[in-house]
């Protein structure tokens, strides 16, 4: 017998699979989707084995051993690899490393093995007589079959030992998994309403490979419609995938589903040890669990005899992996989803442009549900312009916001102000010299953290100590400029004493649980203010919130991206929706310098459907996605020459190579031109139809492979 073995070999381009011989005494172990560790020249290597032959006509080696008991590659797995490399480029080996957790990955260095805890049983009742302290060890089996051996040994150590050399008591192991779900009392018992119950009845009606997009507002009670989704599904005897873009983010939706369905659910996310993960992930295969919910690789989650995928908030960028392999889970689910004939729900309160073009296409069935649940009204928006408050000295905090902080406090209702910039402030200038610490790897500013009294670059992590005097001229005059959620936290507490202020952003929550913690001091109210950036904008449901501040609205608008207006408008309406969830009526003060801005008009009068139609108006007219296939070619060098001649030579490529009507762009700087000390160009290309061009970009990836200075990498849109 033979077999394929796909091997990981360090060069990220290279898939290649050898022949091996399998011996007799490894024959019945040999199976596909299993690791192997064979000999590749003079090392020893590990790979998937990805094919069995009776024959080969080449001379082979044996391979040493088998390291699965059982394929950790399924059929559907493996077909998924090759779905991933023909859609991103990437190699194989690297698509199944990337579905799989780092202790299964071939090459893996981590020896993980179950965590196991040690009993002591009772088998031989018809001892000879024992010693007192043995005695008392042997009172613990009165009631318990099996008894912590750590129980035994905290009596007496020798009296313990020597129960089990005489064969009195007996060891033995028991598997326990890692990751143990906290229990919760989430208690509220919900009846479906008549816009839910059609949402549930049309995505269970058929329960075949179908597509939904659901389109329900903010509070709009899609959570509940995933769970009865679901329910029924389970009932079928099949399993589910839930995504979300983070879970630190959604402790309400992750508390309702346990809440739901108990022991059934496993949790899969970045946070999880290694450890945990590998627990959770064998917990899967081994169908104790059928309902996964997670971060984006969880859509490779090992369920078999999957019912239904769904997506929430699947605007969100998060679910498209940014290093390779550069999958989109959002693409991995469809995939997954016509595998098990299953439907896939992509949820939201602001679906992707791409998304809508799709539905309106009826490639995607729409399903919307416009009002919130528990009848609670949307918000009102007040657009502030910023340009007047700051005449009257108001930079921060407009009149307005102010006011209405002080009425809430007043009210014991509680406020939450969002500022998508962390930090303290977000530049330092020397007013006598002009001198700005920048980031020297960097092309942007160093932002300012005052709690650990440092400069930060927010792309690389470099850090710099500030000193009082500017590194350039010397003199004592260097002025602290910009806004970030530190310094507004400092401020909030100067301009309201009495209130407690909280605040949550990447640097607040370096702790594991430390979301959960300071989300859940505010839900209890021991706070009156939550600061925060992009975090506090999303999922979040506190009822007694009856204001949100948004303080740089437009912060986003001018970032030279085709994406921008659609991300500001997705930021700033999930941040809308953060007010008025429960009885009380929410209000939002929306502070911006372009008042009279397309997006921020929209935003304010909650009206996604002109912004779409603008939007999608835009984007036809300079030729971008949905309407075009874009595909964004990154080239990147620490010498700058070099990359511009490479940048050009690979632009005369691509004009050579791919269709006539393919629109090429560029080479041009990239909004991050230079960071960690790396130069970035880009190309763009532009296409309906061209079937020359992933043909194109492999050759032109096995060119760049034996360039040693500059090297490539893709984005896709669509
Ligand atoms: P979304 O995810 O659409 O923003 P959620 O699922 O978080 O909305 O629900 C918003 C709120 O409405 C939650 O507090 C939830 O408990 C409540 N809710 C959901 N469905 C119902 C219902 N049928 N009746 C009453 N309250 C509901
Ligand atoms: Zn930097």
């Amino acid at each position: 017998m033979y077999v394929e073995i796909l091997v990981e070999i360090k060069s990220k381009h290279i898939d290649k699979t050898f022949t091996y011989h399998v011996n007799d005494e490894l024959k019945s172990r040999a199976k596909v989707g299993c690791r192997a560790l064979v000999p590749f020249g003079r090392q020893t290597l590990e790979g998937y084995i990805t094919n069995i032959k009776k024959e080969t006509n080449i001379e082979t080696k044996d391979i040493i051993s088998i390291i699965d008991d059982e394929p950790i590659l399924n059929e559907e797995m493996l077909e998924l690899g090759k779905y991933l490399k023909e859609t991103t480029l990437c190699s194989l080996s690297s698509a199944y490393s990337s579905m799989l957790p780092k202790a299964l990955k071939a090459k893996a260095k981590v020896n993980m093995k179950p965590k196991t805890i040690t009993y002591l049983e009772y088998i031989n009742p018809n001892h000879e007589k024992t010693t007192k302290t043995q005695n008392l060890i042997l009172d613990l089996f009165k009631d318990n079959k099996k008894v912590l051996k750590s129980e035994a040994l905290s009596i007496s150590k020798s009296s313990t030992q020597t129960l089990i050399k005489n064969g009195i008591l007996k060891e033995f192991q028991e598997e326990v998994y890692r990751y143990i779900p906290k229990d919760n009392n989430y208690a509220k018992e919900i009846t479906l309403n008549t816009m839910q119950e059609y949402c549930v009845n049309e995505i269970t009606k058929s329960l075949t490979n179908e597509v939904y997009l659901l389109h329900g507002v903010t509070g709009s009670g899609k959570t509940e419609v995933y769970i009865e989704c679901i329910k029924k599904v389970i009932k079928n005897g099949k399993t589910a995938i839930v995504l979300v873009p983070e879970i630190s983010l959604t402790p309400q939706l992750i508390e309702r589903f346990y809440h739901a369905f108990k022991s059934d659910i496993a949790v899969l996310h970045s946070s999880l040890s290694d450890g945990e993960r590998y627990d959770e992930y064998r917990r899967i295969m081994r169908g104790e669990a059928r309902v996964v919910i997670g971060t984006r690789s969880a859509i490779f989650a090992p369920l078999k005899n999957i019912g239904i995928i769904i997506i929430d908030e699947e605007h969100s960028e998060a679910y498209k992996q940014e290093n390779n392999p550069k999958y989109d889970a959002r693409e991995v689910a469809k995939e997954r989803a016509k595998y098990h004939n299953c439907p896939l729900v992509l949820a939201s309160a602001t679906p992707s442009i791409t998304s809508l073009a799709r539905s309106m296409k009826h490639v995607y069935h729409y399903l919307s549900m416009p009002k919130r649940a528990n009848a609670s009204l949307l918000p009102e928006v007040t657009v502030v312009d910023m340009a007047e408050e700051n005449k009257t000295g108001h930079a921060i905090l407009s009149r307005e916001l102010e006011y209405r902080i002080i009425e809430c406090l007043e009210h014991q209702e509680q406020v939450m102000i969002l500022l998508n910039r962390r930090g303290h402030s977000t530049t330092i200038t020397c007013s006598s010299c002009g001198y700005t610490y920048k980031c020297p790897y960097c092309d942007i500013s160093l932002t300012y953290h005052k709690t650990s009294k440092n400069l930060r670059c927010h792309y690389c992590g470099y850090t710099k100590y500030v000193s009082d005097t500017c590194p350039n001229c010397h003199e004592k005059s260097l002025n602290y400029y910009g806004l970030g959620t530190e310094k507004l936290e400092d401020y909030l507490r100067e301009v309201f004493p009495r209130a407690r202020v909280i605040r949550m952003d990447r640097d607040s929550t370096t702790k594991k649980g430390s979301h959960e913690k300071i989300t859940s001091a505010f839900e209890s109210q021991e706070y009156d203010i939550l600061v925060g950036t992009q975090m506090i904008s999303k999922g979040l449901d506190f009822n007694n919130v009856t204001l949100v501040g948004i303080l740089n609205a437009d912060a986003s608008l001018n970032i030279p991206d085709y994406r921008s207006s659609e991300r500001t408008f997705s930021l700033l309406h999930q941040a809308c929706g953060r007010a008025g969830r429960g009885l009380k009526k929410g209000s939002i003060i929306l502070q911006t310098f372009y008042p009279d801005n397309y997006i921020i008009k929209c935003v304010s009068k909650n009206d996604y459907k002109s912004f779409v139609k603008y939007e999608m108006n835009v984007r036809r007219t300079l030729k971008y996605p949905p309407f075009y296939r874009m595909i964004t070619i990154r080239i990147m060098s620490k010498d700058y020459s070099a990359l511009k001649e490479e940048s050009l030579k690979i632009k005369e490529f691509l004009k050579n190579h791919v269709n006539e009507e393919t629109i090429i762009l560029g080479p041009s700087t990239a909004n991050m031109f230079l960071v960690s000390g790396v130069y970035h160009f880009e190309i763009l290309t532009k296409y309906k139809f061209d079937d020359k061009i992933k043909p194109a970009l492999e050759e032109l990836d096995n060119l760049m492979n034996l360039n040693n200075k500059v090297w490539i990498d893709y984005e896709f849109d669509s």
